[in-house]
């Protein structure tokens, strides 16, 4: 037997045949099947030929998961994790390791999508209400969000909100207390500025001087002092001003509530219950208001609604407030948030329950108490005299305290040369404290920490006026999951209800949900990337840096750009850093009054919304009957705008599915008129290695880590939207006020809390390059591509599909056309939605980019098994759909118009009058017995749970 040698075995592509479905001799059967020779004829048949790359990807050779990871280790080695006490919003936290294991470890939960199918996604969204719930009881206030990006965006949203609702209707000041930390006032200054919102910032006191909208506050100051401005907060209400306040979600289980001094609006991170620091993210934000500004809310919300059985059922409430619906006129552009993160913080409570998280926060504040007296017996007298966490100090000693904290690996905060400030956490320990003297004072200070602990017995390190005086999270959900097995089998149990990717595939157009293979996902969790402080000096961080940097270089490559900005921490942030950067390269020309930006029809929602974030005017731009921009509309419009016309923002392939192959003259168009580019990068899983938009023509993208780079969506968050851009429009990104690597851009104003967003995500997109490497990602891209023709051709004999460019071919998705159906059956889009359920598919993307359709986008890792099980599931409901139209089953009562179909269905003894049998409701196919999937609500009533708006954890009564 002649054997292969070690070169021809090593060649193998290891990873590239675990990250893509089909292998070759399917992928063949299936070029066969859509007519094509090889995936380059494929590519051919599809690709306009002026936009093809006429190279190949330089982004290395692909490493297999053994070398990827032992590669990343060693960038992770040199991260030097310091004992953090810089506080500003990010602290050192302990994971539950049942929820590390069971929720952030966990594809059941990592893998899901955005629950806009409830009935499939009754888990995450109780995780999420309790989340809404944890952030109710401790703000106080009547309505929480499901989470936002970080603390200082959820400011920014705050201070938009306060726009809205205020009845100071001719005000245009936005009032900001100089004692709000650093990075919130910096992204919160960026957003007025598109506004065109004034922003001072000065001594709290001062607010009352101004005719405001709003005004900002922090309730633990960044010095550590406890404000109560109850008084303030009158004041100012009086005056129709809206008093919004940041707050620290683990002092509020000790303070009074934020409601109860006044407050509008309250909004903090909620990364200290139990979400890893990350260098700076991913985190939840929590945001909580009044009842009364419910419809200006940012952001989702979950409501309680109720199925068509009456049974209690959870779903997305208003959403007619969303971006996707109100474009430019949307509350804000948040679309992907931080969901699992949310949920992380919200089992965290449950699991701690009121007494524990009592517990933990009383003795954080018990050991800041015994750190202040300690310091206090020497003489050095903290700047604050009142703390939660937090003490802060004046020393002219500032410059050896530092060398002995370096010394012994600690991190304090450095506000001047002679101010620094420590702030402690749920991981301090006495000896840290220890610890912490011997850096202040140097050793030989003969403090110990029993001694104080015995004689510091009164402090009023929190006045007695602003203690809690209310209980929290007495509802059951909270005190019933403390042991660890009951917590396991709670988080199982919401797991079981939710269908994410380890069942089937998740086939949602636009949004890419391919492999998050664990190979990618495991240096997430190395403490060497969690633990990390996003304020860090630079010398500590160079793992990450060199991560990346790595990454960023890659991105180059693949996008055509010339440098990217890492800071955006999702898709539409990513719009917005980089909408910004082109209002800023024209006020650099002196063409600052340039503000008009064309959308064409079918533009995702967050477009319009960004721009309009943006301070920019969104014209629309027509497409033709093909789905493609109409290019002589715009031409027309570019030219009519000339004087006016900042930039275009379009997505290629195009929302419909297609490449434009105009794309090259859209660019010139544009560019002639003196506008910008603005190219939406989430589909560039039909671009990289094979085209990219820098090579089109356009100027600036971001990119959705969370689809085209492997990052998972958690359920509907996190996200990384860095932005690329050419070279003329990189001093004009993103920079930061405390973090600055000495580039060009350092000193603009931020879009995100953290200098590179939600860094510690990165690694999963770094590590799917690095595993797929330059072929690797362009065989992605071509079996992307394949598999959506291969669907679109087994459905077109059965279903229209609305958009084919060249050769009829589509791109990475498609869309099919069920209106036709729905004329001549009555059966809609939402009933073939729900119908999928019972198949255990997760439905396509509803109704974007176009009413009563469905858009499907494999992605390359379905296998053809996976793709044809679901080819079977679509051509059998469309026979039901048949038996409709022929009246064999009555329009409503039949397997599609119930759907989905729960166990209490087919429990049911009337289900017998129904026209069909329980076996066709939820064993439709074989495929379907041998793996089932059930949905636990039925349809669920969107118009009873919007008009009995009800967004916290039911009451245990409407139970019983
Ligand atoms: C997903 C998506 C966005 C928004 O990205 P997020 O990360 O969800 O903010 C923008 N445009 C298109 C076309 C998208 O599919």
């Amino acid at each position: 037997m002649s054997k292969q040698t070690l070169t021809q075995l090593e060649q193998h592509e290891l990873f590239l045949t675990r990250h893509i479905g089909p292998d070759a001799e399917q992928q063949q059967q299936m070029l066969n099947e859509v007519g094509a020779e090889s995936l380059n004829d494929l590519m051919e048949q599809i690709v306009p030929e002026n936009i093809r790359l006429g190279r190949e990807l330089n982004v290395g050779r692909s490493n297999d998961e053994a070398e990827g990871l032992a590669y990343i280790r060693q960038v992770a080695n040199k991260n030097q994790v310091y004992k953090s006490y810089i506080g500003m919003g990010y602290y050192p936290t302990t994971v539950p390791n049942v929820i590390l294991r069971n929720v952030f470890e966990n594809p059941g939960w990592y893998t899901a999508y955005t629950p806009y199918q409830p009935e499939i996604a009754q888990g995450r969204l109780e995780a999420i209400l309790n989340f809404q719930h944890l952030s109710m009881d401790l703000t106080g206030l009547d309505l929480a969000s499901a989470s936002l990006l970080d603390e200082a965006t959820a400011a920014a949203e705050a201070m938009a909100l306060a726009k809205r609702v205020s009845k100071a209707k001719k005000a245009n000041i936005f009032f900001v207390a100089d004692d709000v930390f650093p990075q919130t006032i910096d992204v919160v200054k960026t957003r007025a500025e598109c506004f065109g919102f004034d922003v001072i910032v000065g001594p709290a006191h001062e607010a009352v001087n101004h005719e405001l909208f709003g005004a900002l506050f922090q309730y633990t100051n960044k010095l550590g002092q406890i404000n109560d401005h109850s008084e303030l907060f009158a004041e100012l209400k009086a005056k129709k001003a809206i008093v919004t306040l940041a707050a620290d979600i683990m002092s509020l289980v000790l303070l009074k509530s934020p409601a109860a001094l006044g407050a509008d609006v309250v909004f903090g991170s909620a990364q200290r219950f139990g979400v890893p620091m990350g260098y700076g993210g991913p985190h939840a934000a929590f945001f909580a208001t009044r009842d009364a500004y419910k419809r200006s809310m940012p952001g989702r919300i979950i409501g309680v609604s109720q199925d068509t059985r009456g049974n209690r059922a959870l779903r997305m409430a208003m959403q007619t407030r969303e971006q996707h619906i109100r474009r430019e006129k949307a509350n804000s552009n948040i679309c992907t948030a931080q969901v699992l993160l949310a949920n992380m913080a919200s089992f965290y409570a449950v699991f701690h329950g009121p007494q524990g998280l009592k517990t933990i926060a009383s003795r954080i504040n018990r050991l800041t108490d015994i750190l202040a007296a300690g310091l206090k017996s020497k003489g050095i007298n903290s700047l604050n005299d009142t703390w939660f966490d937090t003490v802060s100090f004046e020393s002219t000693d500032l410059e050896a305290i530092k060398a002995r904290a370096l010394a012994a690996q600690t991190n304090l905060r450095y506000d001047s040369d002679t101010q620094f400030g420590i702030s402690l956490d749920e991981t301090t320990t006495r000896d840290d404290i220890v610890q912490l003297f011997d850096i202040i004072l140097g050793e030989g200070h003969g403090l110990d920490v029993d001694n104080l602990d015995a004689q510091v017995t009164a402090t009023a390190s929190i006045p007695a006026s602003l203690e809690r005086d209310t209980e929290i999270l007495t509802h059951p959900t909270f005190n019933r999951y403390h042991s660890e097995t009951e917590m396991m089998r709670y988080i199982k149990r919401l797991e079981n209800k939710d269908l994410a990717l380890n069942h089937s595939m998740i086939s949602l157009g636009s949004c890419t949900m391919k492999l998050n293979a664990v190979a990618e996902m495991l240096p997430v969790s190395w403490p060497e990337f969690a633990n990390m402080h996003p304020f860090s000096p630079l010398e500590q961080a160079q793992g990450y840096t060199q991560l990346i940097n790595e990454l960023s270089d890659w991105l180059v490559d693949i996008t055509g750009y010339d440098a990217v900005c890492m800071q955006p921490n999702s898709g539409a942030q990513g719009e917005y850093a980089g909408l910004l950067a082109i209002q800023k390269y024209h006020e650099s020309r002196g063409e600052g009054h340039r503000n008009v930006c064309l959308i064409p029809q079918s533009a995702h929602g967050t477009n319009p919304a960004s721009a309009q974030l943006a301070g920019m005017k969104v014209v629309v731009t027509a497409c033709d009957k093909d789905g493609n921009v109409d290019l002589d509309d715009l031409r027309a419009k570019a030219e009519e705008l000339a004087d006016s016309l900042s930039c275009i923002m379009i997505t290629y392939p195009s929302t419909h599915g297609v490449y434009e192959e105009t794309v090259k003259e859209i660019c010139e168009i544009i560019h002639q008129h003196g506008g910008q580019v603005y190219l939406d990068g989430a589909n560039m899983n039909a671009q990289v290695g094979i085209t990219s938009p820098g090579f089109i023509g356009a100027d600036v993208s971001h990119l959705n880590l969370h689809k085209t780079f492997a990052i998972p969506h958690g359920g509907g968050g996190p996200g990384m939207g860095p932005i690329g851009v050419k070279a003329h429009l990189a001093p004009f990104v993103a920079g930061h006020t405390l973090v600055k690597p000495g580039r060009e851009s350092d000193n603009n104003g931020a879009v995100s809390a953290a200098p590179y967003g939600s860094a510690s995500i990165l690694p999963i997109s770094y590590m799917y390059i690095r595993l797929l490497g330059s072929k690797g990602l362009k065989q992605s891209t071509q079996v992307a591509i394949l598999n959506a023709n291969y669907v679109t051709k087994k459905l077109s004999d059965h279903y229209p599909v609305l958009y084919t460019g060249r050769n009829d071919r589509v791109a990475h998705e498609c869309i099919i056309d069920l209106r036709p159906i729905k004329e001549s059956s009555g059966v809609t889009e939402m009933d073939i939605a729900k119908r999928l359920n019972d198949y255990g598919f997760h439905a396509p993307t509803m109704s974007f980019p176009v009413a009563g359709t469905l858009m499907v986008e494999p992605t390359e890792s379905e296998s053809k098994v996976e793709l044809d099980r679901f080819i079977e599931a679509m051509i059998n409901i469309r026979k039901e759909i048949a038996q409709v139209e022929a009246g064999e089953f009555p329009a409503d009562n039949n397997p599609l118009f119930n759907a989905p179909h729960t166990l209490e269905d087919i429990m049911d003894a009337e289900f017998d009058s129904r026209p069909y049998s329980r076996e066709l409701a939820v064993f439709p196919t074989d495929a379907v017995k041998a793996n089932k999937f059930w949905p636990t609500v039925n349809r669920i009533d969107d118009v009873f749970g919007d008009r009995n708006l009800f967004c916290a954890c039911v009451p245990m009564e409407a139970y019983e």
